[in-house]
């Protein structure tokens, strides 16, 4: 059992709704994929206030145009590998590439967003529940009692990381639980990536167990849907996209490597499940159903466009060639687990893919 429980009682979101109207939410990666349909989630409560923070290296504007001129919306380009001050109640920090083509395009920048940005939105959630520890203090100076600061000390803005699938590499267990510590090369291609994702799970923790600080680690399995980057080389959004260009699919040898695909909504469902229960994490959020790549080839073949050929290509290093979450902790400790399949969630994303590739139902 990897996770501990907090107690319920001094959670910034009580504290919040006593001292004023709105819980204000910070979300690093916003203008992302999931980062965007996270937003729209958070936005549908008018009790929250929604600040985005977001470099735009895979994320765009477009994403997010909807809540652009909002009221309780805040965009703001921000990198978060800088220190960020603003004061905020909540934080989901997401902001790191999430597809192969991405991460590895700058490996240095991308394990500087995973270690410093986290360090940096780590020390923004402590220096926010300073601030009450501070107001707290001069209570206890008024002969206040003691309990008070002790409670007051754990006002820190509750901090949840995405964090990933890839933390177990390439899984010598499978399916994988949490309790796995997985099997990654330290020195290889995807290296800064996952070794970069695991300092920023143990940096997570040492926040926690040094300062207390309320924090939440999701470990995210391959997610799928609408606003995906057409271009961005991971496997659905290759396929999908190939199919409605009418070009062949292509399955990177040897093609019975497995993924497990979640659906956008169920993910989003998981992680505001996640932020708002006691549970620290790490819990596995992903769909259980399995496929072979030569499957997934198949499927959004029947699926979108029976015309097109399968054509085995080279694969790149270090590629995992399993992957399954154990949810068993999400369906126990959050009450979650993914709603949509596969072959319902893929013509869900294809509409998305038609409008932005200009191809019509005709074609
Ligand atoms: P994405 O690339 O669409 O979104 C990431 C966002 O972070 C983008 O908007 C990007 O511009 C922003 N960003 C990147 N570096 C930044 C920096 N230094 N400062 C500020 N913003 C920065 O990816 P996604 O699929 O939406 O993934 C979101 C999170 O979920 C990531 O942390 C990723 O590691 C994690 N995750 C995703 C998956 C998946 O299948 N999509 C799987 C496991 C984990
Ligand atoms: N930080 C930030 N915003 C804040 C407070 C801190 O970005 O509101 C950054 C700060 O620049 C530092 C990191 O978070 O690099 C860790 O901060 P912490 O206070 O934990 O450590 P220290 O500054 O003492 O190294
Ligand atoms: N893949 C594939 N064809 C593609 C892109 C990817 O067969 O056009 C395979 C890849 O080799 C890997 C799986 O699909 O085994 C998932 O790759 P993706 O980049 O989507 O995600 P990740 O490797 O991070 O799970």
């Amino acid at each position: 059992q990897t996770s501990t429980k907090q107690p319920p009682l001094p959670s910034p979101l009580r504290f919040s709704k006593f001292f004023q109207s709105n819980m204000r939410i910070l979300v690093t990666g916003g203008a992302g994929f999931i980062g965007s349909h996270l937003v729209d989630r958070l936005m549908e409560n008018e009790k929250n206030e929604v600040i985005v923070a977001d470099n735009y290296f895979t994320g765009s504007k477009d994403n997010l145009k909807k809540w652009i001129g909002h009221p309780r919306f805040e965009l703001i380009r921000h990198d978060v590998t800088e220190p960020l001050l603003i004061e905020v109640d909540q934080i989901y920090h997401l902001a790191c590439p999430a597809s192969p083509i991405f991460y590895k395009y700058n490996p240095v920048k991308t394990i500087k967003t995973n270690v410093i940005g986290t360090l940096n939105m780590l020390g923004l959630a402590k220096r926010v529940g300073a601030r009450f520890g501070f107001l707290l203090y001069f209570q206890r100076n008024l002969k206040c009692c003691y309990k008070l600061f002790l409670i007051g000390s754990n006002f820190f803005a509750r901090i949840l990381l995405t964090s990933t699938s890839e933390v177990y590499g390439d899984p010598l267990v499978h399916p994988q639980p949490e309790s796995y510590w997985g099997n990654v090369n330290p020195i290889g291609v995807r290296s800064c990536y996952d070794e970069g994702k695991r300092v920023a799970e143990t940096l997570m923790f040492d926040y926690h167990r040094q300062h207390g600080l309320e924090i939440r680690i999701a470990r995210i399995f391959n997610t799928y849907g609408p606003r995906m980057n057409i271009d961005d080389g991971r496997v659905v959004s290759n396929f999908i996209a190939q199919a409605l260009r009418g070009e062949p699919l292509t399955v990177q040898s040897p093609g019975t490597q497995t993924r497990s695909f979640c659906y956008v909504s169920d993910m989003v469902d998981g992680l505001i499940r996640l932020m708002e229960g006691p549970n620290t994490g790490p819990i596995n959020l992903g769909n259980p159903g399995e496929f072979t790549m030569v499957e997934l080839a198949e499927t959004v073949k029947e699926l979108i466009n029976p015309k097109v050929e399968i054509k085995m290509v080279e694969n790149t290093p270090d590629d995992p060639r399993q992957r399954k979450p154990d949810i068993t902790q999400a369906k126990e400790l959050l009450g979650w687990e993914p709603k949509i399949k596969l072959r319902d969630g893929l013509p869900r994303m294809e509409e998305d893919f038609r409008l932005r590739l200009g191809v019509d139902k005709s074609n």
